[in-house]
């Protein structure tokens, strides 16, 4: 028996969560049951959680898109009991059994080995969310943007992706401006590394398809008219990395940029991303993440808080990241 945040919808009304006592018997199919240490509260979650979004197909249904843990029976060979991994997305959390739990069946071939340097806590302090701003960053080098290159702009920047990108490019040598809705963090922005600091207002409206070119390159988890305004604004050849939508999903653009500049935009997948370029995300994770920053962006709740956090995120009021103790 363990426990695990169940999630139940009646037909059109919102989906409630409890901590329910589950047999392991009831838990669905897969060759690997691991032992979960962390999940961590992503937007995607909130989302889910919430019912603002149809992210979850089938209730009941345990929520968490990500979790870290160790391997306590497999019939994968790439593992044996007591290995440390971490799995983020494959639909784990929306069409199977996610990570708010004590344990979870799923396929072996979902998990990465969690490198040497990261703890089990450490890796869901960076979670989904700073999963995802490793792959944007591995596609700013990949498209030859250098720190020589200028500003790169990073919005939502008190967000889970946008404080994790900060501190990465920081470390990388990058000069980095944060786009954010609140100056009350600042401070914890500064911390990060970020040199400057816009306010997101000046983003976030209607804009011109082109304005004075200003980033070599940007990391974008906001989506809407702010990631129409980051590209109208991007230099010669940069480029802009769009991973989320916290303002929404449309993209109100005009292909100015694109035929005018030579502006790249390029999307970022997590969910389905393929295996060897999470390996080498989370190998870089491991060497070029600031854990001390890491660590000042997290904090941490017990299973039992997570309804109430999640409209927290919801409603712009939590920052960083969350990570989840499903054994507290
Ligand atoms: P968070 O809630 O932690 O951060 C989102 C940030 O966006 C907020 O902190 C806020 O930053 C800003 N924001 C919120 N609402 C608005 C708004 N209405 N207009 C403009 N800015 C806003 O979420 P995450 O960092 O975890 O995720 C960010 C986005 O990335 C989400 O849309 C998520 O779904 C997406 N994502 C996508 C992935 C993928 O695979 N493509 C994987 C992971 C996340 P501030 O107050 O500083 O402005």
């Amino acid at each position: 028996m363990f426990n695990a945040l169940v999630l139940n919808k009646k037909e059109d009304q919102k989906a409630t969560g409890n901590v329910e006592t589950i047999k392991l018997s009831d838990l669905p199919e897969g060759d690997t049951l691991v032992n979960i240490k962390y999940s961590t509260l992503n937007y995607k979650d909130s989302l889910a959680l919430t019912s603002l979004s149809p992210i979850i197909k089938d209730y009941p249904m345990v929520p968490g898109i990500d979790f870290s843990g160790e391997i306590e029976e497999s019939l994968n060979e790439k593992f044996k009991v007591g290995d440390k991994v971490v799995l983020n997305g494959y639909g784990v959390g929306e069409k199977y059994w996610g990570g708010m739990s004590q344990k979870a069946k799923v396929k072996g071939d979902w998990l990465v080995k969690l490198p040497e340097k990261l703890s089990l806590k450490q890796a869901m302090a960076i979670g989904t969310a700073g999963y995802t701003a490793m792959l944007c960053v591995l596609a700013l080098e990949k498209n030859g943007v250098t720190p020589e290159d200028g500003e790169i702009l990073v919005t939502g920047a008190t967000g889970g992706v946008g404080s994790v990108a900060i501190t990465l490019l920081t470390k990388l040598g990058y000069h980095v401006v944060a786009s954010s809705g609140r100056p009350e963090h600042s401070n914890y922005l500064k911390l990060l590394g970020a040199k400057r600091i816009i306010d997101r207002k000046e983003l976030s409206q209607k804009g011109r398809p082109l304005a004075k070119e200003c980033w070599a390159g940007a990391i974008d988890s906001v989506g809407s008219y702010t990631l129409a305004n980051v590209c109208a604004a991007t230099k010669y050849k940069g480029i802009v990395v769009a991973c989320g939508l916290a303002q929404g999903f449309d993209l109100p653009a005009t292909v100015m940029p694109f035929i005018l500049r030579g502006v790249s935009l390029v999307g970022i997948d997590s969910v389905y991303c393929p295996l060897k370029d999470r390996i080498e995300a989370w190998e870089r994770l491991s060497t070029d993440l600031n854990l001390e920053h890491l660590e000042k962006m997290t904090s941490v709740i017990p299973i039992q808080d997570v309804m109430i956090a999640s409209k927290n995120m919801i409603e712009g009021k939590s920052y960083g990241r969350i990570v989840i103790d499903v054994n507290s």
